[in-house]
């Protein structure tokens, strides 16, 4: 079956009932005929019907065995850093997303956990950085905002002979660019906040595994951490999967179309979509995507907090918040706010440049948000004092 069929049948009718939307088990206990003895259920914390109902979804999706849902896409990063040891050691991509920075750097360094770094768009960075000691190489691809691409079947090699697990944070992807488990991944990550749920409207974090071991390992970590997302917001996340392979297609095209239009206008400078052929790993991301996904990152020619801040505040349609994957197309200025925590240095080296502006394309016509950057870049043309 094609992915948009396994979507829409992945959940069936409910037994009970007939009712052909999943329903919302709004409960926290489940009663019980004898001790011990019960319908699968005892109480929402260890598994709740709803919930279960989008583990089972998501497992589909990435062609995994075992989904789990958690209340963020940082507390499922947490659930999964908790398969390690103190001294173990993780090697990561460089621009990985700020809030897998921060848990690393300020919660688990105390845990004696250690993480290196790397541009893992080069495969031998990843194979200088493991010691003997590295448990983890930890993937984004593409990441945020600069959307570069790795090799995900190359490093999973890597990782395998060297006794490592390769997690990919699948969240800019979603399971309708790639599915990392069959590219070689042991464990896929989401934050369903952005193009799972895809409406601006829940926080919610995703796991999936192929390997049964390891998915009893998570349960436990699930179960005994307790950051599990709740039976109403698994509800909205399911309605939201439904529609995601029309939506990501249909932002993926337009995404396109707006950053080629970016490509003729004088006061962009670098363009940051792997769509283009002028993207540095174009040809890999046409080989392991089957899209190239809705965000577009540009900068200016005028390198400044000025005039990025001039832009992001002229536009009417893309609106200025953080987070990515809505129906809303959003704008943002990453040094002042995704990436505000980030030293200007460190932020600067790993290419997030002072005018870098992050699009995340919506679900509006694509000539609509194309006047509204047009008439954005006019009114800030405007106010430029004429050349004497
Ligand atoms: C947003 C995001 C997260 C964190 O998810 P939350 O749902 O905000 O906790 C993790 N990884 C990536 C790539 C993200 O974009």
């Amino acid at each position: 079956m094609n992915l948009e069929t396994k979507i829409i049948h992945a959940i069936g009718v409910d037994e009970q009932t007939g009712a052909i939307s999943v329903p919302i088990y709004q409960t926290s206990t489940f009663v019980q005929e004898l001790p011990g003895v019960n319908k699968g259920f005892d109480y929402s914390r260890s598994n709740n019907p709803t919930r279960q109902g989008l583990e089972e979804l998501i497992a589909v999706l990435e062609n995994g065995t075992r989904g789990f849902a958690f209340g963020s896409g940082l507390a499922a990063i947490d659930a999964v850093i908790k398969l390690l040891n103190a001294g173990d050691e993780v090697v990561a991509v460089d621009d990985i997303y700020g809030g897998t920075y921060r848990i690393f750097t300020q919660i688990y360094s105390g845990f004696g956990i250690k993480i290196n770094f790397v541009d893992t768009t080069d495969v031998t960075n990843v194979v200088d950085a493991i010691t003997p000691k590295t448990k983890f190489v930890w993937l984004e691809t593409p990441t945020n905002p600069t959307l570069k691409i790795s090799d995900i079947s190359e490093i999973a090699k890597i990782a395998h002979a060297n006794n490592a697990l390769l997690i990919v944070d699948n969240t800019f992807a979603s399971p309708a660019l790639q599915n990392p488990l069959d590219l070689g991944a042991d464990i896929v990550i989401h934050s369903a906040t952005k193009y799972l749920s895809g409406h601006s409207d829940v926080i919610a974090g995703l796991v999936v595994v192929k390997d049964e071991e390891l998915g009893e390992k998570i349960k436990l970590i699930q179960n005994s951490s307790g950051g599990i997302l709740g039976p109403f917001d698994s509800w909205l996340t399911i309605r939201g999967i439904q529609t995601l392979p029309l939506r990501v297609e249909k932002q993926s095209e337009s995404a396109l179309k707006i950053a080629s239009w970016l490509q003729k206008r004088d006061e962009v400078d670098k363009i940051y979509y792997p769509g283009l052929s002028t993207h540095h790993n174009h040809l890999l991301a046409k080989k392991q995507q089957r899209l190239f996904g809705g965000v577009v990152s540009f900068t200016l020619k005028e390198d400044t907090f000025e005039s990025a801040t001039k832009l992001v505040s002229s536009t009417e349609l893309f609106k200025l918040a953080e987070s990515l994957g809505g129906t809303k197309s959003l704008i943002c200025h990453c040094a002042q706010m995704t990436h505000a925590s980030v030293p200007s240095e460190k932020r600067r080296a790993s290419g997030v440049q002072d005018s870098l502006v992050r699009l995340s394309i919506g679900l509006e016509n694509s000539d609509d948000l194309i006047t509204d950057l047009e008439e954005a870049f006019e009114k800030i043309n405007q106010q430029k004092p004429a050349l004497a």
